[in-house]
């Protein structure tokens, strides 16, 4: 039995994850690339539960949910784990802002992460670092260039605060001071009780004047007062802008997981806890899924934690039982459902096969199989056509009351049907709602085959974009709707007779009002074909 979580990473939420995982008895296998782990492991009393790995590097991921296997390189040699889940957690990358405000590297300029480095524990001691800017003068600049994001303004309020209570004389200047809301009001109040100056900038940014690189002076007009101000730092102190690391990226690929616009993992989906990704057991936390303030770090490593530890909640909140099964006599391994499977559940050895334990019930695979390969129960698309046809049969001749099907998204729009039907609303005459376990599991193939047996006009409806419980189910769905519709006219037909729309669970009277519409459109084309 596999029972070892992957934690990857070696910042402090990933040392969190690790320690929670093995105060609660939890194997753990510790990886990070770089040559030393930042934190000593302390929490493991027993020291086989623990397998610390530096210099390593993950290079490829097979399997699934409780058995990835997983290879990587470390000091040049191939190594092999298992693991029952994956967790990620790896720090971003720092790019230190320096240049941006004309100045360069000298012993006068700092990026926070080296000034917070370096004063951290030195402060107080004899010759310490910290020690020897006691009475300097340090200005913070932060977000005057680019908007800060609040785990940096919080970074810079710390190390602004301890260098002010060690003595020194600070001040911070800023743009687009994002406080409320984000925890940092009595940070700020602190600070300025400490004697800190903070000078924000909502109109002229300060001129920095500088000799060589060095910066001599900045001026600029306070706000407040409204009096010009030079100040002489001794120390100019530059915020830095965090992104995802290369290698975040490239784990993002090798895990087969979706990411944000910026290259963060995991897409925000509102159907799963936040630290889930679109793969079950393969979890992104903290400075890995966004950046983050150190509390927001701590929660995402408890919630990794909790839900690396219990399998029920790493599934998705609503488990199924229809799995997609593969005919490997039809299968001629075009590997189009290995592509599509927003889950990464299909795997590809001597068969093609979906791993049920990873397999969400979508039906995407299916829609694209060209060879008709792969199953889903709940409905069988074969299913689906026999009850298209048995209504279409008992319909004929109707013809004011256009014969009309409805593919629902049986995570929204289907809901939405239900709750119109049982609120007594009024629905088209010939309407047939046919519900999905996914949009995406709507094939052309369907579409058309509703308009071979009958339909008058076919409308598909998905869940809102970016609430897809399958990523991207909408997306395909109004693909195909869009492919359909040039078909229709190729073959003269009206296009307008495919519809496509999106609907939330609750939405029980647009549910009517819009399929009414629909009926009125079908109704004006008025044309027999
Ligand atoms: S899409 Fe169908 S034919 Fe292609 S690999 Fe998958 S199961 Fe086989
Ligand atoms: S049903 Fe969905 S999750 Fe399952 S194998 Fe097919 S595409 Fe993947």
């Amino acid at each position: 039995m596999i029972d070892r979580v992957m934690v990857i990473g070696n910042g402090a939420c990933a040392h969190r994850i690790a320690s929670l995982l093995l105060t609660r008895g939890q194997g753990v296998i510790h990886v990070t690339r770089e040559d030393r782990f930042s934190a000593p492991d302390t929490a493991s009393p027993d020291l086989k539960a623990l397998e610390r790995l530096t210099n390593t590097t993950i290079d490829r991921c097979e399997g699934h949910t409780g058995a990835f296997r997983i290879t990587a390189t470390r000091n040049q040699t191939c190594l092999q784990r298992t693991a029952a889940a994956v967790i990620i957690a790896e720090e971003p990358v720092r790019q230190s802002n320096i240049e941006r405000y004309g100045l360069s590297c000298c012993p006068s300029v700092y990026s926070v992460s080296q000034i917070s480095n370096r004063t951290q524990d030195s402060i107080g001691k004899a010759n310490g670092f910290g020690d020897r800017l006691q009475d300097k003068r340090i200005a913070f600049l932060i977000g005057l260039h680019r908007e800060a994001h609040p785990a940096c303004f919080a970074e810079t309020l710390k190390a602004a605060h301890r260098l002010q209570s060690a003595g020194c004389r600070t001040c911070i200047l800023s743009k687009n001071l994002k406080v409320a809301g984000n925890g940092l009001e009595a940070g700020v109040r602190d600070y300025k009780k400490a004697g800190g100056i903070v000078f924000k900038f909502s109109g002229q940014l300060p001129r920095f004047i500088t000799a060589n690189g060095h910066p001599a002076e900045i001026e600029f007009t306070d706000e407040v007062t409204r009096e010009a101000q030079l100040l002489h730092p001794d120390i100019v102190v530059v915020d830095e802008t965090l992104c995802p690391s290369p290698y975040l990226e490239r784990l993002g690929r090798i895990f087969a997981l979706d990411t944000d616009g910026q290259g963060y993992l995991q897409t925000g989906n509102v159907h799963r806890l936040s630290v889930m990704t679109n793969r079950r057991g393969i979890l992104a936390a903290g400075p890995s899924r966004s950046i983050q303030t150190e509390e927001q770090e701590e929660a995402d490593a408890g919630a990794a934690a909790i839900t690396a530890l219990s399998p029920a909640a790493s599934r998705m909140i609503e488990e199924t039982d229809a799995k997609a099964e593969i005919d490997s006599s039809r299968c001629v391994r075009c590997l189009t459902c290995f592509r599509l499977c927003p889950h990464r559940a299909v795997s590809v050895a001597a068969r093609v096969t979906v791993a049920p334990e990873a397999c969400e019930g979508c039906g995407i695979c299916t829609s694209e199989c060209p060879r008709g390969a792969i199953r889903i129960a709940h409905p069988d698309q074969s299913e689906i056509t026999e009850s298209i046809s048995r209504s279409a049969a008992g319909m004929r001749g109707v013809e004011n009351a256009p014969f009309l099907v409805a593919f629902c998204c049986s995570k929204s729009a289907a809901m939405a049907a239900e709750q119109a039907a049982a609120a007594g609303r009024s629905l088209p005459e010939n309407l047939q709602t046919i519900s999905v376990p996914c949009a995406g599991s709507i094939s052309m193939d369907l579409i058309l085959t509703s308009f071979r047996l009958g339909a008058r006009g076919v409308l598909v409806l998905t869940c809102h974009e970016g609430n897809c419980r399958s990523e991207r189910g909408n997306r395909f769905a109004g693909e195909r709707a869009a492919r359909v519709s040039s078909i229709l006219s190729e073959i003269g037909m009206e296009k307008e007779r495919i519809g496509i729309d999106s609907l939330a669970a609750n939405m029980g009277a647009d549910f009517a009002r819009r399929v009414r519409l629909f009926e009125q459109r079908i109704k004006a084309l008025n044309t027999e074909r």
